[in-house]
């Protein structure tokens, strides 16, 4: 039976039978922006206790790009960081250089961890390799994002580094989550999807978090969106270029026919982490030749990528 408070053709709150703003197919509830709010709340908690992914007095980097997920990521550790006494964030915000796209979410970055009283630090690829990725990618726009990935992990983790953080947080979601664990799967990339786990963690590298490996791309919308947090931002020009979007709306439709398959993927994903944990795929890092970075040859990503840039 309905609850009084919600009208007929909204379904009812299955905590407090208020309208509902969402419908979670795997544990078939629904629920109000104040329960939402607080469920993905307190699974964002579990998931970081349960693998012990940050502890007292630790430094957590968050990964800001001022998009939706790192919006979310920091507004939610800011709330639960009380639970680790003396730890504190570091919002970072890398510029790759992108026209009309980055501006409008470094302003948005920004205005987020004024309001929070964040620390936050803005570096871009302009420092790092001496020019922008519009400028980096004449001519090889269908490799946009496998560049910018490269050069933003390397720009994040030397600003983690300089800000003395202990881990890096980024916005992964379980949708990005499941996507990941198809592309690497379609490229027959084993290692990669191995490697970049915070799970199977070498003394080689600064720990990275997803402490929303649980949450839906939905969740966390309709997440900022009742709390007016929610703002329409421009999208990627090179997104269009990206493997990432085809298996995006692929997924989404199984999704649809089949509710729970991302969830699976996630799950698939995380055997296969805890399988290959301590493998040789994780043993087999060592130093860059050039630049001393960890790497599993004899030239790390970025060196080589410098070499090909001409950088
Ligand atoms: Fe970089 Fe590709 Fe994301 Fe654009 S869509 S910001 S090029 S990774
Ligand atoms: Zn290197």
């Amino acid at each position: 039976m309905k609850h009084p408070a919600a009208p007929v053709d909204v379904p009812a709150c299955s905590c407090c039978g208020e309208p509902a703003v969402i419908y979670q197919p795997v544990s078939r509830r629904h629920l109000c922006g104040i329960h939402l709010v607080r469920d993905v709340e307190k699974r964002v908690a579990s998931t970081i206790n349960e693998a012990g992914q940050i502890h007292a007095g630790d430094r957590i980097a968050v990964a800001l790009s001022g998009g939706k997920d790192s919006t979310a990521l920091l507004v939610i550790l800011s709330r639960l960081l009380p639970a680790w006494p003396g730890a504190d964030l570091v919002a970072i915000t890398v510029d790759e250089g992108i026209a009309g796209y980055r501006t409008d979410t470094i302003r948005a970055a920004e205005a987020l961890t004024g309001r929070l009283g964040v620390d936050h630090r803005i570096v871009s690829f302009r420092d790092l390799v001496g020019a922008d990725l519009d400028t980096l990618l004449a001519g090889r726009e269908t490799e946009a994002c496998t560049i910018c990935g490269i050069l933003r992990k390397k720009a994040l983790t030397d600003a983690a580094r300089t800000a003395g953080a202990t881990a890096i947080a980024t916005g992964h979601n379980l949708d990005d989550e499941a996507q990941s664990m198809l592309m690497n799967a379609f490229r027959g990339d084993l290692p990669r999807l191995v490697r970049n786990t915070g799970t199977g963690r070498s003394a080689l590298f600064l720990p990275r978090i997803k402490p929303l490996a649980a949450v839906t791309e939905k969740e966390i919308a309709a997440y900022l969106f009742v709390q007016g947090l929610f703002s329409v931002l421009p999208e990627c020009p090179y997104t269009r270029y990206a493997l990432r979007a085809e298996v995006r709306s692929l997924l989404a439709g199984l999704e649809d026919r089949h509710p729970g398959t991302m969830q699976h993927l996630a799950d698939s994903k995380k055997s296969i982490e805890r399988y290959c944990a301590g493998t040789p795929v994780m043993e087999s890092l060592h130093h860059c030749r050039e630049c001393g970075d960890p790497c599993s040859g004899e030239i790390c990503q970025v060196c080589r990528l410098r070499h090909s840039l001409g950088k």
